[in-house]
């Protein structure tokens, strides 16, 4: 018996209120959350604004920015300060806010060295004729600025059909807007710096959140980058495998559909790992949606059995 086998880091994770946030994290995924403003679950996340916390084993109630600065070796020792990326459950009961979010340099240099975000989308759940918001028709900057300052959302904002099962990326510097009745996983630059452009002139107790409308201007990427090099479907692909989703130079996303019994070995510096639909074991550990995780580094083979989805990360560069 393989004695040296390092365990599994099951993560209790933290939830948010939203203004549009809503109670599906609660119902559907089983969090203990009270209220129906529940936007976000933040699963796999070590950044202050929503630190998770081990639930079992050697390092159980230690927080995982803990982990991450005193037990670096289960990250396969990468070389960063902080926890690089994080996963988040997002139930949007409402519209979010127009918003686009600066790159490293940006953040490093105007938000207190910072991380910047780039951010991807799994839809695991979307209304009939769901669109989110992803990129936008301004052609130079200057134009951006007009429409932005003269409040011509319907001619700026670049609309887009989404179904379940989409993966979507949003590099900084792109608008973008979750939609009503979609319910998603994102994975992410561990950074919480967000630009809001445009909040539908809501309010919230009574007044209006604030936006960001110079800096906005200034990080947007303009023109946008064309639709299809950044939403597509990621159902269709081969069923009890580690299926590769997306690489970038922050993070890679994969998606896996077990049913029966599937194995792979986990040859990354460390691996996120959220099951965002039914129940199963690994490596004989009970596990069902809801349920975040770390698969530690050299934690070898991996054993899924049962009938789940689940989405995986790990960091860009290879260890
Ligand atoms: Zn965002």
């Amino acid at each position: 018996m393989d004695q040296t086998k390092r365990e599994i880091l099951f993560l209790d994770p933290v939830c948010t209120h939203n203004i549009w946030g809503g109670s599906r994290l609660r119902e559907e995924f089983g969090y203990p959350e009270a209220g129906s403003d529940i936007g976000e679950c933040w699963g796999i996340s070590a950044h202050p604004n929503g630190d998770g916390t081990v639930k079992y084993g050697a390092l159980a109630g230690k927080k995982l920015s803990e982990v991450w600065r005193e037990h670096r070796e289960l990250f396969g020792d990468f070389p960063s300060e902080r926890m690089p990326i994080m996963a988040k459950l997002i139930d949007a009961r409402e519209d979010l806010s127009i918003q686009v979010h600066p790159d490293d340099v940006y953040a490093a240099e105007h938000e207190n060295g910072a991380f910047g975000k780039r951010e991807s989308w799994y839809v695991i759940d979307a209304p009939d004729g769901a669109t989110l918001v992803a990129g936008h028709n301004a052609t130079t900057r200057e134009d951006l600025s007009a429409m932005i300052h003269e409040g011509r959302w319907a001619e700026l904002i670049r609309e887009i059909p989404v179904k379940k099962g989409d993966f979507i990326q949003i590099d900084p510097g792109t608008v973008h807007a979750i939609k009503a009745g979609i319910l998603l996983m994102e994975m992410q630059q561990s950074s919480d710096i967000t630009y809001r452009v445009y909040d539908y002139d809501r309010c919230a107790g009574g007044k209006r959140r604030e936006l960001h409308v110079e800096k906005s201007i200034d990080v947007i990427t303009v023109p946008a980058k064309p639709v299809e090099d950044s939403v597509f479907s990621a159902l269709g692909l081969p069923a009890n495998r580690l299926n590769e989703l997306y690489r970038c130079e922050d993070y890679t996303v994969f998606r896996i559909e077990a049913d029966g019994e599937m194995c792979f070995e986990q040859v990354y510096p460390f691996l996120f790992f959220s099951v965002t639909e039914g129940e199963g074991t690994v490596n004989g550990l009970p596990v069902k949606k809801g349920d975040h995780m770390i698969l530690p580094c050299g934690y070898g083979s991996v054993c899924v059995r049962g009938r789940l989805e689940v989405i995986a990360a790990t960091v860009g560069r290879p260890s």
